[in-house]
């Protein structure tokens, strides 16, 4: 498809130029919320940008590694200014993308901007330890050196703090990146590599190619001279990528779905669970690897919560999210919407009630955007599909459990274990809950999504491949420990 003259053709960025893709193809990005409205145009890329970019990468890392970690962190923060300055910009264009509301998009952006901040001052902290030689003289330290090139695939629905939280410790600790972010999150993606030039981050330092996962993805994960590679995504593919990458003795970390529980003790504050379930469920239309998507709740309360969370999610506005009275967006992509649908009808035929929503909203002003009512089903069974898939929409299936231990049961119930959170008053509850769920993210008395950037992050079970992302922890993966003895 040929580009039309108002709307904009966003590049590759390779070696700090924006370059069009060598076959010269073009893919349309829509506006989920009006699919009339295009975004923009983003390159089709091959296999041969993917190779011009590792290339740039390869040639900046030298130069860029010789740096000290305080001058690398000042490029981080140099960053974090331009997209602070430009907040609303990039915020309208992720709205307009992926169709999260402008204060979810504005909220992103500052954690995004909070990341780059946070790792900005990793380049001053330690990267060692020392430790007593055997003999008890010399010395015995370890130190930490960068991987090399490192390749960064990214899903679509955190657009710019999953490319972030990616990029920021992976260059301050010495790497050079080439980033390819999700095709329906690709303009977005553009406005944080404009955002990186602007700040005049060394050219090769970062690189951005845009395309198909199976070609340019592939590619990066394929590529002999990437050291290593960070996968945000679904599960289907983040274990392809494991096989591969490790398969040619690549560093690799994969971050994947989740089918996060909230569990409701009998001594739960309700009104602050109902909020909590609500905003981790539905906010992002349920498009968060941590949304509350398993509503677990005790026998003696079940009727109470269920009846003040439908009172609540009645009262939830759909609509475009550049709206300021809207409250949730839609699905991200027509696939998307489909995909949720497809769960919806499986979780009527296979028997659970269906108490709010269960259809696309076909509303006046909804109808050209792929909007799907807030849906609420009740008394599911834990083996049913819609509470063991990860269906990454806005759909609440709640269970019914007789105590607390069989909530934890039934919260490990699932191949998943990425974040879950409890509510209640009682410590002693609190500390099974600790010990007894098995999510690398546990939250209590909040809600499943949200966690501070500062901490490390990442899932259990087939959520990840148990690195943990954010945070210094962030530091085990983007470097490598070289073990030093010197005798004395
Ligand atoms: P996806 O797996 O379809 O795509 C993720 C990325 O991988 C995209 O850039 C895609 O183009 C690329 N890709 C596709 N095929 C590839 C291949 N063969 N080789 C290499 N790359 C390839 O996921 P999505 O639909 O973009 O995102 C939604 C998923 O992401 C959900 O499952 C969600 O739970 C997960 N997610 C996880 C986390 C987390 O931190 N655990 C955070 C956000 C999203």
């Amino acid at each position: 498809m040929g580009p039309r003259q108002d709307v904009e053709t966003r590049r590759n960025y390779i070696d700090g130029q924006w370059v069009p893709s060598s076959g010269g193809r073009l893919d349309t990005s829509v506006n989920p919320a009006n699919c009339n409205e295009l975004v923009g145009f983003v390159q089709n890329s091959k296999r041969a940008d993917v190779d011009a970019a590792v290339a740039a990468a390869r040639r900046a890392s030298q130069a860029w590694k010789a740096l000290s970690g305080g001058a690398r962190g000042d490029y981080l923060h140099r960053v974090a200014e331009v997209l602070a300055r430009r907040m609303e910009e990039v915020a309208a264009i992720v709205t307009r993308e992926v169709g999260k509301t402008l204060g979810e998009a504005r909220a992103e952006i500052a954690r995004a901007v909070a990341i780059l901040r946070y790792y900005a001052g990793e380049g001053v902290r330690d990267i060692g330890s020392t430790i007593p030689t055997a003999n008890g003289s010399g010395l015995l330290f370890t130190t930490r050196v960068p991987l090399g090139t490192v390749g960064l695939i990214t899903p679509w629905n955190f657009p710019v703090a999953i490319p972030i939280w990616k990029i920021a410790p992976a260059i301050v600790y010495g790497n050079t990146v080439v980033l390819k972010p999700a095709q329906d999150a690709a303009v977005t993606a553009s406005y944080l590599l404009e955002c990186m030039h602007e700040a005049r981050l060394p050219d090769g330092v970062v690189n951005m190619v845009t395309g198909e996962g199976a070609v340019v993805g592939q590619a990066i994960v394929d590529h002999p001279e990437v050291g290593a590679i960070s996968f945000t995504g679904s599960n289907e593919v983040g274990r392809a990528v494991i096989l591969c990458a490790s398969a040619r003795g690549a560093k690799v970390q994969v971050e994947m779905g989740g089918k996060n529980p909230v569990i409701v003790a009998e001594d739960a504050d309700l009104d602050r669970a109902v909020d909590a379930t609500v905003d981790a469920g539905l906010r992002s239309a349920g498009q968060k690897c941590t949304a509350t998507s398993r509503v677990i709740v005790v026998a003696s309360v079940y009727e109470a919560f269920r009846s003040k969370l439908l009172a609540r999610v009645r009262e939830l506005k759909l609509g475009d999210g550049a709206r300021d009275d809207t409250w949730m967006g839609p699905c991200a992509s027509e696939g998307q919407m489909q995909a949720v649908l497809g769960f919806i009808a499986t979780g009527i035929r296979e028997g659970a009630t269906l108490a709010h929503g269960g259809t696309r909203a076909m509303a006046q002003d909804l109808s050209n955007g792929y909007f799907v009512e807030p849906t609420i089903f009740v008394d599911v069974s834990p083996s049913m599909t819609i509470a063991q898939e990860e269906i990454f929409g806005p759909v609440l299936a709640l269970i019914k459990v007789p105590d607390l231990s069989e909530a934890f049961a039934v919260a490990n119930d699932v191949r998943f274990g990425l974040c879950a959170s409890i509510f209640t008053r009682d410590i002693g509850n609190m500390l099974a809950f600790i010990d007894e769920v098995d999510a690398g993210v546990l939250r209590i008395n909040c809600e499943t999504a949200g966690i501070d950037f500062q901490a490390p992050f990442g899932g259990m079970k087939e959520s990840g491949s148990h690195a943990r992302e954010q945070g210094r922890a962030a530091q085990e993966f983007y470097t490598a420990i070289k073990t030093v003895q010197i005798a004395s």
